[in-house]
């Protein structure tokens, strides 16, 4: 019988009631290994029901031991990274060496949020006035959600899920329905590692369980990742339900290579940044803009030997590139993308659409692909194909160049690389994109610094981890008092001021 994945409510895991499923894939061989139950929105209510009611305990824990919990829970995930490694690149396909990263990166918001009680502190202003102190104080919201994509479904939760655990809130996870597996094993760490019972709850579904987290005036606050158009309606949703909203969209993340880039190191960052993953990354590159023909030529001669040699294979076999896309439906997009930028008159360069993994054909295998002499104007450009393709387009200058990422309309992330620090200075302040590397080319900012892309990358005005996490997770309340309570000074009908 064919496994079935239900929810994580109150501490333990349920068994869906809704009679709806999905299926979920082994993207290695295209058969469904498992059916996740999707929630209704009587479901929902009942998880958020409970997260309020243990959420109450857990507000009033103080931080330190709040962040206790979180120590052992990275402990304990770290103990369990390649169980939670396996879960996550069997549904996903990802190899599993990526895996740990996902794993890793996400652990590394634990590390930071383990020491969000020094971030929770209020401030605190002694004599605003005679006999008046004034201060300030940060309490948790409540019941807040998230609502994450396939990509990186142990990352995502992670870096939405602890800052908002350590600033006091309960936490309602709406997983991607295509790999429920690791965050549904998150859920039975945090109880491991101490979080009472119902503070942390996996509710697995579709539009069905997301439109009810939405419109219940009990959630207080939405942190979502996935594409765009999604984000968009999420934001509105939310903001026009009386909800905070942070809501991080889709991706075309460039790297300008100017004609002093060691071309060596520029082919090794854009396989990787490139082609890692399947390409199924939000900052992966998939535009390269070469400034100068000689930089051009050089780039394509260097390149196309080295995306014709990426290993394709399964996705535990260690040894590979990347593995399988995750869906049938991913595969077909891309493959149709590819097909477009034939037509749209892009020199396709290496063309990864026939490839088959021997003993696998019914797999979500694809090859790399390689375009060059791509214009913005083509679709290829413009839109998101998030798969193994990267597009080349030719710049002459690099004005012209820095002008593509910043006019394009998603702004996630960006790269140039060069030795030339006032090319690179002048670059960083410009650019219209909201994270930026240097000679990096996939500049996920650490964890103590703050995630977040702009223009259509990204809806909301706070960024995921950080200190921002702490913002967009805790409300402010400011108290002004004065002491001692005897002084009489008679009705004030003005407004009081400092003068
Ligand atoms: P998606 O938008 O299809 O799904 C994301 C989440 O939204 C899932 O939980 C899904 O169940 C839910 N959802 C899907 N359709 C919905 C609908 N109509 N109404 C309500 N909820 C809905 O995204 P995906 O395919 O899982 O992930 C890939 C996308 O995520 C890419 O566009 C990628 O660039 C983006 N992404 C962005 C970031 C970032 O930080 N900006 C990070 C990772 C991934």
């Amino acid at each position: 019988m064919t496994r079935q994945i239900g929810h994580f409510i109150g501490g333990k895991k349920v068994e869906g009631l809704s009679g709806r499923f999905g299926d979920v894939f082994d993207p290695n061989t295209g058969e469904v290994q498992a059916k996740v139950a999707l929630a209704s929105k009587a479901e929902v209510e009942a998880v958020i029901a409970n997260a309020e009611a243990a959420q109450v305990e857990w507000g009033n824990t103080n931080p330190q031991r709040r962040a206790r919990v979180l120590m052992k829970f990275l402990e304990l995930a770290n103990k369990d990274m390649d169980n939670l490694a396996r879960l996550l690149s069997n549904e996903h396909g990802k190899t599993i060496p990526d895996a740990k990263g996902d794993v890793q990166r996400g652990l590394e918001v634990v590390e930071f949020a383990i020491g969000i009680p020094h971030l929770m502190k209020g401030e605190y202003t002694e004599g605003a006035g005679p006999g008046i102190d004034v201060y300030s104080m940060r309490q948790p919201l409540g019941v807040v959600a998230g609502i994450t994509p396939f990509n990186f479904p142990a990352m995502i939760p992670l870096w939405k899920a602890a800052p908002a655990l350590a600033c006091g809130n309960a936490f309602v996870l709406k997983p991607s329905e295509r790999d429920p597996s690791c965050p549904m094993r998150i859920a039975e760490l945090f109880l491991e590692a101490g979080l009472p019972p119902g503070v942390f709850n996996v509710v697995n579904g579709d539009k069905e369980a997301v439109d009810a987290i939405l419109y219940d005036p009990r959630i207080k606050a939405v942190g979502f990742v996935g594409s765009s158009p999604i984000a968009q309606y999420i934001y509105e949703t939310a903001a026009a339900n009386n909800k905070r909203a942070q809501c991080f969209g889709g991706a075309k993340n460039h790297m300008i290579i100017m004609p002093d880039a060691d071309m060596d190191q520029v082919v090794d960052a854009l396989v990787g940044a490139g082609f890692g993953s399947a390409g199924e990354r939000c900052m992966a590159i998939s535009v390269a803009v070469p400034v100068g023909e000689a930089t051009a030529n050089a780039l394509i001669e260097k390149l196309t030997p080295r995306v014709e040699a990426l290993k394709v294979g399964l996705s535990n076999d260690s040894t590979a590139d990347y593995g399988p896309m995750v869906t049938k439906e991913a595969l077909a997009r891309v493959k149709g993308y590819v097909d477009l930028g034939v037509q749209e008159g892009a020199k396709l360069v290496v063309d990864g659409r026939g490839f088959k993994m021997q003993g696998y054909e019914n797999g979500y295998f694809i090859g790399g692909c390689l375009f060059d002499n791509v214009t913005p104007d083509m679709r290829i450009y413009k839109e998101e194909i998030f798969g193994p393709v990267l597009s080349v387009v030719r710049a002459k200058t690099y004005e012209e160049a820095a002008a593509l990422p910043s006019t394009h309309e998603y702004g996630n992330g960006v790269a140039i690389f060069t030795r030339d620090g006032d090319t690179a200075r002048d670059f960083t302040a410009r650019v219209n994109v909201g994270m930026v590397g240097v000679n990096v080319p996939i500049p996920v900012p650490i964890a103590y610094y703050t995630f977040g892309g702009w223009k259509r990358s990204g809806f909301g005005d706070l960024n995921q981890h950080g200190t921002d996490s702490v913002r967009f997770y805790t409300k402010t309340k400011t108290v002004t008092s004065r002491w001692p309570s005897g002084t009489k000074e008679g009705a004030e009908f003005v407004i009081p001021t400092m003068s």
